[in-house]
């Protein structure tokens, strides 16, 4: 099939329909009959969008852009629409992106005579040097992908580097987490049949004497470090994080005895992983039960002796008791957020002594959050999977928090109420979570939270009612209030309508 056949005309996407915000439908049925059918029917089966249609995040491709971003020697280009890249490229750069983002302008023209694809092609072979690159990341935006520019078209390999071509729509993958999945996965399987074909790369600090686990989903940097302390005793040592830092790392992820989806929501790595026939692990190694359930897991998954698990949880369990008892958090709490660790941060809450009533994800649930959301349910918490910013506001009205952890609009709406408020992302996720490093990390930022809260209600009191209706706006005389006015106009009103009910009735 030639580009141009491939292209389908754009006149099926109409105009109000080219944004995140509306005819989602008909970007499908465009893609659908562009020939982005089974991509898109993939990505329903891995990211099913229910109970309610799309989590209200960022644009779901930052995900996949950032882990291109992170790569050494990777080049990522995107091919969409110039607001869209904009966004994207302002979001990558606030974010510390030390990487230009490549972009492949189009029209309606180049859009509609498959050149776009011409132009993407031209641009891959242009960046295609292997002095400079291992890998060239393209991702279809949501205009492209519903059009159907073919990057599955693309070569796999030029000069040695290797293409992917990915498509990330708002339309087809919900969240920015899942969008980290989709790179990942299609790195994980061209990394995969490299490695069935013949030797690849070693890792850049080489292979690991012990079996070891790798650790999915982009945690704190010291995470993995106290995970490879508690696999030590076990014989295992950490393997590489997935997304990887580098192409070389996805061999030796894929070369593990066992994975810890450390974030549950990698559906497609996973797929990956179980291809190459290895075993995965949900949940995360924390607090005090976490950890003994999660020692407990890989080392049944690793066919490690009881004697060695034992010994484990003999070493670390107490002192992250320990860490616990000595950081207490004290109050009610409601939690949300889009990053895929909510519940473990949950866990260490309540661990913790927090009074936690709500946590909510954007993320879907999957067989890896299940532990966890069994331990939450098990101790009264509502967990909502795919939670939109509606049903969190109203865990925040329905339970009255001492400390609402959320996302920067239910932070907004919590501190309007006098609620002392946390954002998940800059925060809590910014935090080591696992073991005995992870364990009464949060107390501080939170107990100090908490400690607000008298603050917040003598604000209110000080500031209260303004700038909100007519108190709002900027007044060099103190405004009059002019109650007969209000009067005289809302009796018209009432006239106007009246008349209008008698003109229906005739
Ligand atoms: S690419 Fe992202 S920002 Fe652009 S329309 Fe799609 S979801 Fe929105």
């Amino acid at each position: 099939m030639s580009p141009e056949a491939a292209v389908a005309e754009p006149a099926s996407l109409p105009a109000e329909g080219r944004d995140c915000h509306g005819g989602r439908e008909q970007l499908r049925a465009a893609a659908k009959a562009a020939g982005k059918g089974e991509t898109l029917e993939r990505y329903a089966k891995d990211y099913p969008a229910g109970p309610h249609d799309q989590p209200q995040s960022m644009c779901p491709a930052f995900g996949a852009l950032r882990v291109g971003l992170r790569m050494r020697r990777t080049a990522t280009v995107l091919s969409g629409s110039a607001c869209c890249v904009y966004g994207l490229t302002f979001t990558s750069h606030f974010y510390g992106a030390r990487r230009p983002v490549g972009y492949v302008p189009f029209n309606s023209e180049t859009l509609v005579t498959g050149k776009l694809y011409e132009d993407i092609r031209e641009a891959v072979n242009q960046l295609a040097d292997p002095q400079a690159y291992d890998a060239v990341v393209v991702i279809n935006l949501c205009v492209p992908t519903a059009s159907g520019v073919p990057l599955q078209m693309l070569p796999k390999d030029i000069n040695g580097v290797r293409v992917i071509g990915i498509d990330v729509p708002g339309f087809g993958v919900p969240t920015h987490a899942e969008a980290k999945d989709v790179l990942a996965a299609a790195m994980l399987r061209y990394a995969r049949t490299e490695a069935e074909a013949g030797p690849v790369a070693a890792p850049r600090a080489g292979v690991s004497s012990q079996p070891t686990v790798t650790l999915l989903g982009e945690v704190f940097p010291a995470d993995p470090v106290t995970v490879g302390a508690l696999l030590e005793p076990l014989g295992l040592a950490a393997g590489p994080v997935v997304p990887t830092r580098e192409w070389r790392e996805l061999y030796a992820a894929l070369d593990c005895e066992a994975v810890a989806a450390l974030h549950p929501f990698y559906t497609a790595s996973v797929r990956e992983f179980q291809v190459a026939g290895r075993r995965v692990v949900g949940s995360a190694p924390v607090g005090y039960e976490g950890t003994a359930a999660w020692l407990e897991a890989i080392g049944a998954a690793c066919n490690v002796s009881e004697p060695k698990v034992a010994l484990a949880k003999q070493r670390f369990l107490p002192a992250i008791q320990g860490a616990l008892a000595r950081m207490p958090i004290k109050g009610r709490i409601t939690l949300s957020g889009y990053e895929g660790s909510e519940l473990l941060v949950g866990r260490l809450l309540i661990e913790s002594g927090a009074e936690l009533r709500y946590v909510g994800t954007a993320c879907p649930r999957t067989p890896w959050s299940d532990p966890d959301r069994e331990w939450l349910e098990a101790r009264g918490v509502q967990v909502r999977f795919r939670a939109s910013l509606e049903q969190d506001l109203a865990a925040v009205a329905e339970y009255s928090p001492d400390l609402a952890i959320g996302t920067t609009p239910v932070v907004q709406k919590a501190k309007e109420a006098a609620i002392p408020a946390l954002y998940f992302t800059n925060l809590i996720s910014a935090r080591p979570l696992m073991g005995p490093a992870g364990a009464g990390s949060l107390a501080t930022v939170i107990n100090a939270a908490l400690g607000n809260k008298a603050r917040f209600a003598a604000m209110q009191d000080f500031f209260g009612g303004v700038g909100k209706k007519d108190t709002s706006g900027i007044w060099t005389d103190t405004p009059v209030p002019r109650p007969e006015f209000r009067e005289r106009y809302q009796a018209q009103l009432a006239k106007v309508a009246k008349a209008r009910r008698a003109e229906e009735m005739v």
